[in-house]
């Protein structure tokens, strides 16, 4: 007899996982690879052109609401999405898409990415990952030896959704140890630089600390968090009846790179008693360079660390990291679910890791980091870096050999800061438009940021994190920018002197 239980199941509904997983997923991921072919030839570029309004227009069809839940199934939707996707992407494999801390993921990456979808396996606990449990502990030995902490065996970890996340962690951990003593969460304040990432402020605020906890250092003309000035910041803190809870010192900075005094910060929090966290989400890969390593020297002696393995690592998003130098300061995340991790069940083996993160169900990122280290070993990722670390020099030996370019400062790790340089009209002005044209032509996704404050701050930025990028690509992205830079600068001019003729006018008049 058949009940309703075994009516059959509507088109599209197999499943990823199980002996027959495979097979159903075959047929999918052959329409999956050609849209994505077919996608990348429509958009032809860097991402698509026209600018936002094109990109709405051209996925309006797809994306209303009839289309997108029709009352019966399109099994099409698969093929039809996908290329658009990709016809509409901002394609870090593109060598002039180089804006972001935003990386073309390893092929091997996001093929064992699929695998970690199919399974499906959920952190949370034991039973939903038995093996993704191991590999995620595995992958976190191997960083916290990566990083240098005295007693790696100590150490502890979790796998978190990038920088952002991590920072709230170390924050949270740092203020619940102090805040057992302290009292009064209004009282605390965080010291970082004032390059330091903006999430720290977010963080801050999201504990309860308020916007004015995090003390902001200034840095030395190369960016770098000023230990003399964190030290009396530290003192004055204090002496205003206010606690230090934490000093986040960054490795690399989101724009210049910089790699704060690593050894001296961890010294000075030490000798105040506070908390050091590092925020290395960004520099925190240039570990597997022998070349860029010593760069981070002193890194081990912070208390807890963020990386992010989807920046310098080529890990599709997300594969944060945050690593603690000791099990103990996790203690304050340690939850215990009667249906997840019942102390009779740990007590047994049966290890989950609930208590290490602030998320409960958590995908297997550990598992693609895994497949990489293992694919290409420390050798290969550090030579990947080091590509990235010399095309940057590359192009900044190019900028600096171009009158119409200003290098603002020679690269440390993969960017590099410059700009267009008008005969009269304001750079500023001059060069955010000439991002916006290569952006509105679909030619090139180049950073802008401001480097100070006040007219004349605007800078150009690129992110070279592509090691397929090659030196005439440089040549043909710089030249682009140039001539977007012409371009905007006659537009400028040719305002600049309609409004001059405008004003002579009403004055004459
Ligand atoms: C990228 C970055 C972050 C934020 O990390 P997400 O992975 O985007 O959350 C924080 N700090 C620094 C220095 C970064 O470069």
């Amino acid at each position: 007899m058949t009940g309703p239980a075994e009516a059959p199941l509507p088109a599209g509904a197999g499943l990823a996982g199980g002996v027959g997983g495979p097979d159903t997923l075959e047929p999918l991921l052959a329409v999956v690879l050609s849209a994505l072919r077919d996608g990348a030839v429509r958009r032809d570029g860097p991402l698509p052109a026209g600018g936002p309004a094109a990109v709405a227009e051209g996925l309006a069809g797809l994306l209303a609401p009839q289309s997108l839940l029709p009352d019966t199934g399109d099994p099409q939707a698969l093929r039809l999405l996908t290329e658009a996707l990709a016809a509409t992407a901002a394609d870090p494999a593109d060598p002039y898409c180089a804006a972001h801390l935003h990386v073309p993921p390893l092929a091997v990456a996001a093929a064992a990415d699929l695998a970690a979808s199919a399974l499906n396996a959920s952190l949370d606990s034991w039973d939903q990952a038995p093996g993704s449990t191991s590999v995620e502990l595995a992958v976190l030995r191997v960083l916290a030896g990566l990083v240098g902490f005295a007693r790696p065996e100590a150490a502890v970890g979790v796998l978190t959704s990038g920088g952002t996340e991590s920072n709230l962690m170390g924050l949270l951990l740092a203020r619940d140890s102090a805040a057992k003593d302290s009292g009064a969460a209004a009282r605390l304040t965080v010291h970082c630089s004032t390059a330091a990432h903006f999430s720290l402020a977010r963080a801050a605020s999201i504990l309860g600390l308020g916007a004015d906890a995090v003390v902001p250092v200034d840095t030395d003309p190369d960016g770098r968090m000023d230990p003399r000035l964190l030290d009396w910041g530290l003192a004055d803190t204090r002496a205003a009846g206010r606690t230090p809870v934490c000093v986040v010192a960054t490795a690399g900075t989101t724009d210049l790179g910089a790699i704060d005094p690593l050894p001296v910060i961890g010294a000075v929090a030490r000798r105040h008693g506070v908390r050091l966290h590092v925020d290395a989400a960004y520099g925190g890969g240039a570990l597997f360079s022998r070349r860029l390593a010593p760069l981070l020297a002193g890194l081990g002696e912070a208390d807890t660390i963020g990386l992010d393995l989807h920046k310098l690592g080529w890990q599709p998003i997300a594969a944060g990291v945050l690593l603690a130098r000791d099990a103990a300061l996790l203690a304050p995340l340690e939850q215990r679910v009667a249906y997840l991790n019942p102390e009779d069940d740990e007590g047994a083996g049966y290890t989950s890791l609930l208590g290490r993160s602030l998320r409960t169900t958590r995908r297997a990122d550990a598992f693609k980091i895994a497949v990489t280290l293992r694919t290409l070993g420390r050798d290969g990722l550090g030579a990947l870096v080091d590509r990235c670390h010399d095309l940057a020099r590359a192009a900044a030996e190019r900028i600096d050999a171009e009158p119409a370019l200003e290098l603002t400062a020679a690269p440390v790790l993969s960017t590099v800061l410059f700009r267009y340089l008008p005969a009269r009209a304001d750079p500023d002005r001059v060069n955010a438009a000439l991002r916006r044209r290569l952006l509105a032509d679909g030619t090139a996704v180049v950073g802008r940021t401001v480097l100070g404050e006040g007219p004349g701050s605007v800078r150009l930025k690129l992110t070279l994190l592509n090691p397929h990028t090659t030196t005439a690509d440089l040549d043909r992205l710089l030249a682009r920018v140039r001539s977007a830079g012409a371009e905007m600068e006659a537009e400028a001019e040719a305002e600049n002197e309609a409004e001059a003729a405008q004003e002579d006018q009403e004055s004459n008049s």
